[in-house]
């Protein structure tokens, strides 16, 4: 499916949020705004339908920083569905621009994408804490968008996941991993003439170990 909007006005190229609205829902019915007050406080569009923001986000709700129409009321069709679809905030999540597509994405489907670099017509949405905050609304294309903040996601990151994946199969757990050096009791049950490889893979993964976030998409994406 390709999008049904003008190239130009095409609102799927650049919110990562209205592909994924546009690939679940439909095309959203977009409506001539009548001044900036009437238009969505988030994306500043307007639907045919629009909801008093108050009734959409509760009072412990923070995340105004990228709302780009502070003087907007009400929310647009669109971003009441990115607050309200609950597995949204719950489940990993894959958009593409071209074709527009959303997949909600369990262990071997993340792992599968991020074998290879993220390029800029893909968006993964990993909820580290699951349910804690809203991703979608902040989601860039090109990146893993976690909890507070988006990640790039090159080739060597691609590699990394492979080298956790096979640090896995050897019986590190989660914990383990994250130590400096690989714990004794789980290396000895290795065949010796593995040792070498495991040594080197596990300092393969020291940038990760510096990098939270990474080490946990990471984590996430072998599992
Ligand atoms: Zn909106």
């Amino acid at each position: 499916m390709t999008s049904a909007y003008p190239s130009a006005l095409d609102p799927t190229t650049t919110d990562v949020a209205w592909a994924a609205y546009t690939a679940a829902e439909g095309v959203p019915e977009i409506v001539e705004p009548a001044g900036r007050a009437a238009g969505c406080a988030r994306c500043a569009r307007t639907t045919a339908v629009m909801i008093p923001v108050g009734q959409v986000i509760s009072r412990r709700f923070t995340g105004f920083e990228s709302w780009t129409n502070l003087a907007g009321r009400r929310l647009c069709q669109v971003c009441v569905w990115l607050y309200r679809h609950r597995p949204l905030r719950t489940d990993a999540h894959i958009v593409t621009r071209d074709p527009v597509t959303l997949r909600s994405a369990n262990p071997a489907l993340l792992h599968q994408v991020l074998s290879t670099p993220v390029d800029a017509d893909i968006a993964v949405i990993v909820p580290l804490r699951p349910g804690r905050k809203h991703l979608l609304p902040d989601a860039r294309w090109g990146q893993v968008n976690v909890d507070d903040t988006s990640l790039t996601w090159t080739a060597a990151d691609a590699d990394r996941l492979q080298v956790m994946r096979r640090l896995r199969a050897h019986g590190f757990s989660e914990t383990l991993l994250r130590d400096h050096s690989p714990a004794y009791p789980v290396l000895s049950r290795a065949a010796a003439d593995q040792w070498p490889q495991i040594f080197d893979d596990w300092s393969r993964l020291d940038p990760w170990r510096q990098a939270g976030p990474w080490f946990d998409v990471g984590l996430r994406a072998s599992r």
